[in-house]
């Protein structure tokens, strides 16, 4: 499970977390190497490590988390610092949704969609997910919560799959990245 080439880039705190990062090769698809956080969310320390580094240094009224662990890591980011949490969901999950981005993956399409009541005007928002890879989704994310009227603080996530390339696409936020590969 210890992923040598996992880097920490932020904080000595994290050097825990970054050796629960499991490497999955050939999934989801055949040559794609999956990074799997299940193991550092399961750690009690590691994942406390993580969510305070993924909060710090920013202003927010509220976190946004990308499904799915986005779900997970933002919920825990948004406890741990007083705010609330909004899900951004894959298509046909919310009941009423506000509004909806769909964006180009390597292959195919994906979407986004915001639920009604969950973001007002002006309000300060860190989004979280957990990878970062080309960078489509986070780019997404910001797009949608920027038409509703937010100001993303910051794009914050757990591991950045650098040689991709995806924080120059994340084109509506800065990008923070605890660890590196
Ligand atoms: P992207 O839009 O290409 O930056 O992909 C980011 C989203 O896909 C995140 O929500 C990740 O959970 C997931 N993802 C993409 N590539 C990987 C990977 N190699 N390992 C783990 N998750 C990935």
């Amino acid at each position: 499970m210890a992923d040598s080439d996992v880097v920490r880039v932020i904080h000595p705190t994290l050097s825990k977390a970054s050796r629960l990062i499991r490497e999955v090769p050939d999934f989801p698809e055949p040559g794609v190497l999956f990074r799997d956080i299940s193991p550092l969310l399961a750690d009690g320390e590691a994942l406390s490590t993580v969510v305070t580094a993924l909060g710090e240094g920013h202003e927010f009224d509220v976190v946004a988390g990308v499904e799915a662990r986005g779900f997970l890591v933002g919920a825990a980011v948004a406890q741990a610092y007083g705010t609330g949490v909004v899900g951004l969901r894959k298509p046909g999950k919310l009941p009423e949704v506000a509004d909806r981005i769909d964006y180009a993956l390597e292959y195919g399409t994906a979407s986004l969609e915001l639920a009604a009541d969950t973001i007002s005007a002006g309000q300060r928002v860190l989004v979280v997910d957990d990878v970062l890879a080309t960078g489509g989704t986070l780019n997404a994310a910001c797009e949608l919560l920027g038409r509703a009227g937010a100001k993303v603080s910051a794009a914050a996530v757990v591991l950045e799959l650098t040689a991709l390339g995806g924080r120059d696409r994340v084109l509506g936020a800065d990008v923070h990245a605890l660890l590196a590969v």
